[in-house]
């Protein structure tokens, strides 16, 4: 079973030809790395000489919608969409649109759930029997810290229901965590998924594989977007199949719009599947 963590899925519409190929660049390369005070103002000074130009309007929309603005990225969205309605990202636009509604919609249903859970929304008939649990990272990555942290925060809010204990021996992990420069996956926007151990009763057994990806589009990932795509997929490794439709979880399926940690939401789903 994968579930698949989907992250930077607008690179896609952000290829093909570049007006102002250098400046743009530079605007992006801040989108990118996840600053998007810069990325949108880089892209505001950029529109007011090319004022429709649909890539920087675009890139300016997502920065926006990044930062939470979202009823002035949906103008910007509706803007493009109503320049060039066929094109690719006009199509992309009208997408997006939607999601500005959306975000809208669960935000404000988000705070009233802050202290609820979203066990509805997914299912979660296993889970791991005895702790610790042994993880194995794979050597030789600048990422073992950001993981190892990753993992001790879910040992932390779970107020040590759930521990983790390391091990160098790939063969004793219960829970691997691999990296690869690009996932082999069908989904391309995938920036990480887990594989599970089966399930026996109630209990996982064997290993389940967390695969982390280290490139986005020959960006090499943050350290803070790997920290929560690793907390997003070890919640999946620890028996949450399925995602919260709350944008301040960690559990929403996109990075876009996620926190970098676990919600309260997160925390009360964890721990109810872990107090059973
Ligand atoms: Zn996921």
């Amino acid at each position: 079973m994968k579930k698949i963590y989907l992250f930077f899925a607008l690179f896609l519409a952000l290829s093909g030809p570049v007006y102002a190929a250098l400046t743009y660049n530079t605007c992006l390369n801040y989108y990118n790395r996840g600053n998007y005070a810069a990325s949108k103002n880089c892209a505001a000074k950029l529109l007011t000489a090319n004022r429709s130009n649909l890539q920087i309007m675009y890139l300016y929309a997502h920065s926006l919608l990044n930062l939470g603005e979202k009823s002035a990225a949906y103008a910007q969205f509706d803007k493009i969409r109503t320049i060039s309605p066929n094109s690719k990202l006009g199509k992309e636009s009208r997408k997006y649109m939607k999601q500005c509604q959306t975000i809208n919609t669960s935000s404000a249903a988000a705070k009233k759930q802050d202290y609820g859970n979203y066990l509805a929304d997914i299912s979660y008939n296993c889970k791991w029997s005895a702790m610790p649990i042994r993880v194995w990272i794979q050597p030789g990555t600048k990422y073992t810290d950001t993981v190892v942290n990753a993992f001790n925060e879910w040992q932390y809010v779970s107020k040590n229901k759930i521990r983790f204990i390391s091990t160098k021996s790939e063969s004793q992990g219960q829970i691997l965590v691999y990296f690869e420069e690009n996932l082999n996956t069908s989904d391309s926007s995938a920036v990480g998924y887990t594989s599970y151990a089966g399930c026996i009763g109630r209990f996982f057994v064997g290993k389940s594989r967390i695969h982390l990806q280290t490139r986005t589009r020959g960006q090499i990932v943050s350290q803070k977007n790997m920290y929560g795509v690793a907390l997003h997929e070890i919640g999946h490794a620890l028996g949450i199949m399925g995602h919260s439709k709350n944008n301040n979880d960690i559990m929403f399926p996109t990075t876009n719009i996620i926190g970098v940690h676990t919600s309260r939401r997160d925390v009360n789903t964890i721990m109810h599947i872990y107090s059973k």
